[in-house]
């Protein structure tokens, strides 16, 4: 499948590797959106938040749980937004579920 987080996950695309584990990698976001833009993905390759389901639903809930480590690991103790944008109306470009964690500065209220 041609899918460049499976190939970053794989480690036949460089990435800034912030965070690993058995289900999870992160990885600096190549254009970041704030001074934290980290991307947490599971190694599993899911199309989108559409796709999860209760077989593969582990791998959300293993990045969930890796979240808090990977914000304290890059300093975000004021807060952070963790978005996944699913689809042509969410505007995802990469088809391979992903977590954006944004942070390092006060967010804008606005969502859209
Ligand atoms: P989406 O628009 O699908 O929610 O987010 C995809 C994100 O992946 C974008 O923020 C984009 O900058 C990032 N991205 C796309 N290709 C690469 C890449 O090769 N390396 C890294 N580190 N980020 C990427
Ligand atoms: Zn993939």
């Amino acid at each position: 499948m041609d899918c460049i987080f499976c190939k970053i996950i794989k480690g036949d695309i460089p990435s800034g590797k912030v965070y690993e584990n058995e289900k999870v990698y992160a990885f600096k976001d190549i254009n970041p959106q704030a001074p934290v833009h980290i991307l947490v993905v599971p190694k599993l390759h899911i199309d989108s938040c559409d796709m999860i389901s209760a077989e593969n639903s582990s791998y959300v809930s293993a990045i969930f749980e890796a979240i808090p480590a990977i914000a304290k690991e890059a300093g975000l103790s004021e807060g952070y937004r963790v978005i996944t944008n699913c689809g042509a109306h969410g505007c995802q470009s990469v088809k391979h579920l992903h977590f954006h964690i944004l942070g390092g500065k006060q967010l804008s209220e606005k969502m859209d």
